[in-house]
């Protein structure tokens, strides 16, 4: 019998996709360049439905039902643009290519293009949720064409994740636009994590808490405004002791934090859009500054302030409240840039539809996106999150908070980029003037550059180096 669809890339992604396919009732072709993996697939996991192995890739299309749907996980870059121009030649049009690894959104504008050229659809989806994710329910972020997500869709939405019954999967948008509202997704992961990094990093320098002690803050966090997947790992993670040397397992580990490039693809692109998400850019940036170990250690000998345990218990309510605002802010910039790439690309992205497809299955899985779906049902064209009547509200009582935070960080030296330049996004968005009017005026000064007026139409420019008249330019 033809299988249902196929996944070829059995390493852990593509195995634990398959298995969620075959456990949902599909029948799964399943192929991996080496046959090993094909064969344990089955051997071990063969019981929980009916998988249809191929060892050759001809034989994994042919094992296909028509149109043919074929999802490749395999490793990102040249490895699966090998496997798209083999599974090309073996496919006919109408049939379908999903790419579900973490490809550059670029690369799968690139493909998609070239396969539809050969009428095949070339879907790349967004899958976030890691190995458990895949298993038992990622949120998925599918791009391409209609047609592709009519055929694809039911089946994609089954094996999602729900929440209140809801499948976390919804057809993205044209082309690229699944891949890219993956890399955001990943991007606000980013500054998520730095956020809880720092509140994390000031609590423990302020008030020399114990990461078991602040393990406990975290955990009755979770239960408020922040609950979210990753503010309850936060609290499991510091709360792990190591066997070998007895300490706090946080501090065994080395503080390098590492990236595998979907933080900086997301600033290179907003870079790119001219959106300012400086909240994912810090978070990239200090990952950055973790990891040079020489730079460290040559200015490990610089003063810092004298001053230091500021602060008593009220901290820990001041530092929940400016991780509130600061995640707002982060969250306002990332959707900002999906509005402006929807709008560059033609990709017409439903915001309101992301939020509602990142709350389950996914790693910055939270409540707070409930909120962010009601802002976008509320005002679909809102210019800005922050200015949603209750994020507003949210903002306006947590900024006494905020203040004090990055005030506190700033007196005992603990460097909370995160809290500051997410402080510095809302105080510069809510200005009634900013001084982007000097450096108009400055860049009318060295290279004639000219300027708009308040008061009237048109460009001009001042002969700075003449009588300093102004003329219309
Ligand atoms: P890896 O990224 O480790 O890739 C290994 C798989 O790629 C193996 O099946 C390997 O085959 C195959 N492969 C590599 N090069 C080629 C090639 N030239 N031709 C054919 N097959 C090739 O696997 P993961 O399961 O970790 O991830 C798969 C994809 O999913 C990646 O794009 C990843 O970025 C993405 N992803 C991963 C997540 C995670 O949590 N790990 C989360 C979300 C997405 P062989 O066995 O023969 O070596």
């Amino acid at each position: 019998d033809l299988a249902d669809i196929g996944v070829t890339g059995l390493a852990t992604m593509g195995r634990n996709l398959a298995r969620n396919l075959a456990r949902h009732g599909y029948a799964v072709a399943v192929h991996n360049r080496s046959a090993s993996r094909t064969r344990d697939l089955v051997k071990e996991f063969g019981g929980e439905g009916t998988f249809v192995a191929s060892e050759e890739l001809a034989d994994f299309v042919a094992s296909l039902k028509r149109p043919r749907r074929a999802i490749i996980m395999v490793k990102a870059g040249a490895g699966t643009d090998a496997v798209i121009d083999q599974l090309a030649e073996l496919m006919e049009p109408g049939d379908m290519i999903v790419d579900g690894g973490n490809a550059h959104f670029a690369d799968t504008r690139r493909r998609e293009a070239a396969l539809r050229e050969k009428g095949i659809h070339f879907v790349g989806t967004g899958i976030s949720g890691g190995e458990e994710g895949a298993l038992n329910g990622p949120s998925i972020m599918p791009g391409g064409s209609k047609e592709s997500w009519e055929a694809l869709g039911p089946i994609l939405q089954d094996i999602s994740a729900k929440v209140d019954g809801v499948p976390c999967a919804v057809h993205v948008g044209p082309d690229g636009a699944g891949h890219f509202v993956k890399m955001v997704h990943n991007g606000i992961e980013y500054s998520d994590m730095q956020l809880i990094a720092e509140s994390y990093d000031l609590l423990r320098q302020a008030l020399g808490a114990t990461p078991a002690e602040l393990a406990e803050v975290f955990r009755e966090w979770n239960q408020g405004d922040l609950g979210s997947y990753l503010i309850e790992i936060t609290a499991e993670v510091l709360d792990q002791v190591d066997a070998a040397t007895g300490k706090p397992f946080v501090d065994v580990v080395v503080d390098q934090a590492e990236q595998k490039g979907t933080g900086r693809w997301t600033v290179q692109s907003a870079l790119d859009l001219g959106v300012p998400v400086t909240g994912i850019a810090e978070a990239v940036f200090a990952r950055a500054l973790s990891g040079h170990p020489e730079q460290r250690a040559a200015a490990a000998g610089l003063e810092g302030p004298k001053l230091s345990g500021v602060g008593g218990r009220e901290l820990i309510e001041d530092v929940r409240q400016a991780l509130y605002a600061s995640k707002i802010v982060a969250y306002a910039q990332g959707f900002d840039q999906m509005a402006a790439a929807s709008k560059e690309y033609g990709w017409d992205l439903d915001l309101g539809a992301m939020a509602t497809i990142w709350r389950g299955g996914c790693i910055i899985r939270a409540k707070f996106l409930d909120r962010i779906r009601a802002a976008y049902d509320a005002d679909p064209a809102l210019p800005t999150l922050l200015a949603d009547p209750t994020f507003a509200a949210a903002l306006n009582v947590a900024q006494g908070a905020w203040r004090r935070v990055v005030t506190t960080a700033v007196q005992i030296g603990v460097p909370t980029p995160g809290f500051s330049s997410a402080l510095a996004y809302y105080d510069g968005l809510r200005r009634d003037r900013l001084p982007a009017a000097l450096v108009q005026g400055l860049r009318d000064f060295f290279g004639a550059h000219t300027y708009l007026r308040v008061d009237r139409e048109g460009a001009f420019h001042t002969d700075w180096s003449g009588d300093r008249s102004e003329h219309s330019a």
